[in-house]
């Protein structure tokens, strides 16, 4: 991001020619580990993300990172580490939607907030969903003066609890957009809108999708707490991570931890029956398939939007517009060994998910997400001597027929929160599955808030 200062790249999201913005150079923070273990977490936050932050004042980044973080937004701790059978299991579930996105986009939301009162500008923010990323996006945006937020999910083919976490939100600048059609139709409308540019221009039109660079530095901050916790506990000052995947950003916040310095043992991508990234990192083909739908929807993905940033650091800015050119063009693009060497894979079936949810129910009392199982299951096989450690990733109570075909109840899976869900005032807005209304919406919305109250 060189030339690019901080708050610009955050802002834009994808860089002027549709590529992923990546850091021209990493900080090191090897040296500092026994200082950064002392501190909470939004202090540990500030500290790591100060060197990427070029152009916001430190006290304002402290002030953003303390509020994200506080116990108003995330009532337990951040991201406790509880040890499950010899895992260490580090749950990112304690955000306001019960899922690791949270972890992120309250403090995207905040940071948005800033820049545009900094700068008297407004933003609408649009945005697809099949589920969790759009009510994190809701709730991290919700209320917030300069930002109105639009989230198209596919009308009535989202899980009930889901939809209501989004369609419970009542503030004036959050608009839920029932698409009738598909999830697919859904991502469409977004990618025709975003490529309409006097439009986008008009409209002031941003996305917070898992490509947002603030995004992926929120989420290094809890490999370096993960790894303070279990260093404290078991001595090992080396670690494994096996990280749930879907579009690549977790995993790859966990890749920018190691290149800034934290000694990760090795990096572990566990995929769901969607194993394009396996399948890349055993075979060295990266291969566009069909996608599956599984009891894991967070990770159900055709293509990883997050993977073209580690190939720019695999094999160079030029080497990649090149790849991503013969992946655009024939659906494939290949690497050799030597070049994907940062990563092990493996994949998990539904059947497996299945059986990992009940045995470790069983077992040890503790009850997982699908998403964090994938993780769990994946952990579990790798077992030696190298402490290991897998992030989960959702509170199983946002998936109770997952829960529910496993244990044959979901009752252990309810949380306080999502029960209050049910029966509290909604509202959404169905439209067609067609550009211009969507854009007329949006235009009649911005509309309706510049006007004076
Ligand atoms: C988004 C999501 C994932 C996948 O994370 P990526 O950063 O896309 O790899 C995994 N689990 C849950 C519950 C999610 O919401």
């Amino acid at each position: 991001m060189r030339d690019l200062p901080f708050t610009q790249a955050v802002m834009m999201g994808l860089a002027d020619d549709g590529g992923l913005l990546v850091p021209e150079q990493l900080p090191d923070f090897s040296d500092e580990l026994d200082q950064l273990s002392a501190l909470g977490y939004a202090e540990l936050a500030a500290r790591l993300m100060a060197p990427f932050v070029d152009d916001l004042e430190e006290i304002q980044l402290r002030r953003i990172l303390a509020e994200s973080y506080a116990p108003e937004v995330f009532p337990d701790e951040v991201a406790p580490v509880v040890e499950i059978d010899g895992i260490h299991v580090v749950e990112l579930f304690h955000g306001p939607t019960l899922a690791f996105k949270d972890v992120a986009l309250q403090f995207l939301g905040r940071l948005f907030d800033h820049i545009l009162a900094r700068d008297d500008q407004r933003l609408n923010v649009l945005a697809a969903t099949s589920g969790d990323t759009g009510s994190a996006a809701i709730h991290g945006l919700r209320g917030r003066q300069r930002m109105a937020v639009f989230v198209m999910h596919p009308r009535g083919r989202i899980a009930p609890l889901q939809e209501l976490q989004m369609t419970t939100v009542l503030d004036d600048n959050v608009h839920n957009l029932a698409i009738d059609g598909s999830f697919d139709d859904c991502q469409r409308l977004l990618k025709t809108l975003s490529g309409d540019l006097d439009f986008k221009r008009r409209m002031a039109l941003g996305a917070v999708n898992s490509v947002n660079w603030a995004r992926i530095l929120a989420q290094m901050v809890y490999y370096f707490r993960a790894w303070f916790e279990v260093r404290e506990r078991t001595g090992a000052s080396r670690v494994r991570f096996v990280v749930p995947t879907g579009n690549f950003g977790n995993v790859l916040a966990g890749w920018y931890a190691a290149a800034s310095g934290l000694p990760v043992h090795e990096l572990v991508v566990a995929s769901n029956a969607n194993d394009i990234l396996p399948r890349f990192f055993q075979t060295g083909v990266y291969a566009r398939g069909d996608v599956h739908a599984t009891l894991s929807p967070a990770m159900d993905i055709q293509v990883a939007s997050n993977f073209e940033r580690y190939l720019y650091h695999a094999v160079g800015g030029r080497r990649t517009a090149q790849l991503m050119r013969d992946f655009e063009s024939g659906g494939r693009l290949a690497l050799p060994p030597e070049q994907r060497a940062d990563f092990r894979a493996a994949a998990c079936s539904d059947e497996q998910i299945l059986t990992t949810l009940r045995d470790t129910y069983e077992r040890t009392g503790y009850l997982l997400d699908p998403h964090s199982a994938v993780g769990y299951k994946v952990a579990r096989d790798l077992a030696d001597d190298v402490p290991t450690v897998t992030l989960a990733t959702a509170h199983p109570g946002k998936f109770p027929e997952a829960v529910q075909q496993a244990l044959g109840s979901a009752e252990a899976a309810r949380h306080p929160r999502l029960d209050a869900l049910w029966g509290k005032p909604t509202r959404r807005h169905d439209l067609p599955n067609d550009p211009a209304s969507v854009r007329d919406f949006i235009e009649r919305a911005q509309n309706r808030a510049a006007q004076p109250a």
